[in-house]
């Protein structure tokens, strides 16, 4: 059972300078992976750069020759968050062609799953316009070229970034053939992802948005993941599972206020893992989005391959030191429940 992992270090070419999405979370994940031994246990899959017409798959011509054009201009800012240098734009292609590439090797039959560890991160990216640390929509993309490509059906994407993939949604929103599910902070950045956006027309209930309280750790997410993300998945009948893995929902991330831990994470990883085994022939796709407390970002990884590969789950940091109440969101379960139809 072979998984693999994207990665090149074209990917630390992106140079964002004082920022908290920078390059050493990249090389901080691949030398942890190679410390702890795990990296020979994974297969390496080399990315190539997406083109221009796998990026219009999600994005408008005239933005895409404005990412461009800036990094032609030597780089600079693109939203208050979302800055650019020289070589961000070939960076950017890559990181859309390291999903595209994962795919194609879990569809071939290469892996059976694969994480793509690619920067700059997409799902906040929309078809016009940059936002929150993303240039190119990279799992928009990649899902648009498996529904061409493969003429696949139904797609199901989990996002458990903990902020909303709002790019992502409105890729998808009016399209029948992709199911997105998001758990994330709520009210939060970007704003979006309340639990009454569900999809629009023939798309109607195929956009599952899980706004969750701050505060919440493991139980509420593992909550969530079995009362809602599994049976609706399930539900769904996907041919292929994608996901936005992000990591800053972690106790110790510096831009959130969630309390899940790196054994969290691991815990997650096995039901989504469960739920491909189940409903896919295993066919798992997940791309790095956040997270940025770099002990946290490292372990949380390997968790995640841990849990892919079938290892035990080791947490280093432990649980949340700090004293949260536990979260009530049952009545929030319930309320989402009613509204998308779950026993
Ligand atoms: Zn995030």
């Amino acid at each position: 059972m072979s998984v693999g992992y994207v990665y090149n270090p074209i990917y630390l070419k992106h140079d964002t300078g004082r920022h908290v999405e920078v390059a050493t979370r990249l090389e901080a994940i691949i030398s942890y992976l190679e410390q702890t031994g795990l990296k020979k246990q994974l297969t390496l899959i080399e990315p190539r750069a997406a083109t221009v017409e796998e990026l219009s798959l999600v994005h408008q011509r005239q933005y895409i020759e404005q990412i461009g054009e800036v990094a032609g201009r030597g780089g600079g800012w693109l939203d208050p968050d979302t800055v650019m240098s020289a070589d961000s734009y070939e960076v950017a292609l890559y990181a859309a062609g390291g999903v595209i590439w994962a795919v194609e090797a879990v569809m071939g039959r290469e892996v059976v799953s694969a994480f793509a560890l690619v920067r700059p991160p997409g799902h906040h990216a929309t078809s016009s316009y940059a936002k929150g640390f993303c240039l190119f929509n990279n799992i928009a993309i990649a899902t648009k070229y498996a529904l061409a490509e493969y003429k696949l059906e139904r797609i199901l994407i989990i996002d458990f970034d903990v902020h909303h993939g709002n790019g992502t949604q409105e890729a998808f929103y009016h399209n029948p053939q992709v199911m997105y599910i998001s758990a994330h902070e709520y009210p939060f950045y970007p704003g979006t992802g309340d639990l009454n956006e569900t999809g629009s027309g023939a798309a109607k209930g195929t956009n599952l948005n899980i706004p969750l309280p701050a505060g919440c750790g493991d139980s509420e997410y593992l909550k969530v993941f079995e009362q809602i993300i599994v049976p609706a998945g399930s539900r769904f009948k996907p041919q292929l599972i994608m996901v936005s893995a992000g990591y800053d929902n972690h106790w110790a991330d510096p831009l959130a206020m969630m309390q899940v831990s790196v054994n969290g994470f691991g815990q997650m990883a096995m039901i989504i893992k469960e739920l491909a085994d189940e409903l896919c022939g295993g066919r798992l796709v997940l791309t790095l989005e956040g997270g940025y407390n770099l002990d946290a970002l490292v372990a949380s990884v390997k968790a995640t391959f841990d849990a892919l590969l079938g290892n035990s789950i080791s947490d280093p940091l432990g649980g949340s030191p700090r004293s949260f109440g536990a979260v009530d969101i049952d009545r929030l379960i319930a309320v989402i429940k009613e509204i998308h139809k779950l026993p």
